[in-house]
């Protein structure tokens, strides 16, 4: 399983697609991406192979973006197919989320968030997670970046997450705990991975996340790591 992502002038499809082709061989069932594009979100996602994520994407002709970020899955809740597949969306559909690994405390999260009212399509603990964030986010009313922190201080279990708001598609925030996450630093572009090699290509400047960190990753800007425990910056 891996993840891949991307913001800057390339087009993302073609970085996160390509990228998904090099992390094949971690394995997965199944695959997709988000791309944001003329004020767009657009999901494509699949069972199987990368290949048919490329076909479906190819006669979808959603194969265009500068922001994107794309998944293989290997399924731990609810089987592989293709509403299970990643990237899952928050119900307002405005975040968006891919994930690697597992949240161990998904059904009671689920349970209180459908008690508050949200609805949810899949199978996956990851959907539970987006809409943790979606509902910390109103009800804090705080940035992306931080609600995902106080959510995933809610989490017990394994991530290596990638998220982005369509109302700001020039900023992935990140985070991993027991799962591998680097980001690669280019000239006005980031890439994001489970490993360089997505990027390696691109540029040799990588920042890899230890565990138990996350990182606000916006154009024009540092990247900023800081530990989901606290506020300090690392
Ligand atoms: N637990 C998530 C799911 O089943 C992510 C699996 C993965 O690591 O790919 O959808």
């Amino acid at each position: 399983c891996g993840i891949v992502g991307y913001i800057g002038p390339k087009n993302a499809y073609d970085v996160v697609l390509k990228g998904l082709q090099r992390l094949e061989y971690r394995g997965y069932d199944s695959a997709g991406i988000a791309l944001y594009n003329n004020d767009k979100l657009k999901i494509c996602k699949t069972k199987g192979k990368v290949s048919e994520l490329l076909s479906k994407c190819e006669s979808e002709k959603i194969t265009n973006g500068h922001i994107g970020i794309g998944h293989t899955r290997w399924a731990t809740h609810g089987e592989p197919n293709d509403v299970n597949s990643h990237p899952h969306v928050s119900n307002s559909g405005d975040l968006v989320i891919i994930h690697n690994g597992i949240i161990e405390n998904y059904e009671s999260l689920k349970q209180e968030l459908t008690n508050r009212g949200y609805t949810f399509e899949s199978d996956t603990d990851t959907e539970v997670l987006i809409n943790l964030i979606e509902d910390v986010k109103n009800k804090e009313n705080v940035k992306l970046g931080k609600a995902v922190q106080v959510a995933l201080n809610q989490v017990v279990g394994a991530y290596a997450i990638s998220v982005f708001d369509r109302n700001k598609p020039n900023e992935i925030v990140v985070a991993r705990l027991g799962s591998p996450l680097a980001i690669g630093v280019g000239e006005d572009e980031y890439f994001i991975a489970s490993d360089a090699s997505p990027f390696i290509e691109f540029t040799n400047k990588s920042i890899y996340l230890e565990d138990g960190e996350m990182a606000v990753v916006r154009l024009g800007r540092k990247v900023k790591v800081r530990e989901i425990k606290n506020d300090k910056l690392v």
